[in-house]
């Protein structure tokens, strides 16, 4: 694989990443709205996570820069990062069939809020989560540049971190007993691990 594939490889995936959620985010904002904390938070760590997973490399995919941090391409990375992100699509569409009218892009309580603990949401409470985990570090491996390749795990780890505790407390004061007793039976992005 050339770097040229890698970084069509990168840009593609987010395409698809985008056409998979488009119809769930129309959906999304027809839907009548019960609770939504932390309004201002919730945006200052999208707006870093979208800062992390697509300005940043977009900006190398196109001018090359920060040409300080380039390194030595790798095929045998970048090819696996493609399997990883091909991985991380498969699991964002099945993820957003499962979560279904639940879904939301901030951190919210719909009127009618379903608890979903089927499917992925099983094993994980995250399972998005584990998908973004995923895009990131498929990012890292398909573009060899020490800025631009972390940059994802960087912005979404501060999503991830930030708000995981967050949206848990949102979960257990909506669903009380039935959260907690999820919780206890789950990790959050890898099955019996974390
Ligand atoms: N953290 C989950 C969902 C991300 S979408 C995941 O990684 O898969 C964020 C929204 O999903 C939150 O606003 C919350 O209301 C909702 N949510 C999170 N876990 C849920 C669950 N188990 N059932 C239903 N809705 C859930």
């Amino acid at each position: 694989m050339s770097l040229i594939a890698a970084k069509l490889i990168w840009a593609l995936g987010c395409v698809a990443w985008f056409i998979i959620r488009y119809p769930h985010q129309r959906r999304a904002r027809r839907m009548p709205v019960k609770e939504s904390p932390a309004r201002t938070r919730e945006r200052i760590l999208l707006t870093i996570s979208f800062c992390g997973l697509f300005v940043v490399p977009l900006i190398y995919v196109f001018t090359d820069e920060p040409r300080f941090a380039t390194y030595r391409f790798q095929p045998a990375l970048a090819l696996a990062g493609a399997g990883v992100f091909a991985a991380a699509l498969a699991l964002f569409y099945r993820i957003h069939r499962e979560l279904g009218r639940s879904w939301s892009v901030t951190l919210e309580i719909r009127d009618q809020h379903v608890l979903v603990t089927d499917g992925l949401y099983r094993h994980v409470r995250h399972p998005m989560y584990t998908a973004f985990w995923l895009w990131a570090l498929a990012q890292l491996l398909l573009l060899p540049n020490w800025i631009a390749g972390p940059a994802g795990l960087v912005g979404f780890g501060t999503l991830f971190f930030c708000r995981v505790g967050a949206e848990e407390r949102m979960m257990l004061a909506a669903f009380g007993e039935d959260y907690r007793a999820y919780m206890e039976r789950t990790k959050r992005i890898i099955p019996r691990i974390y």
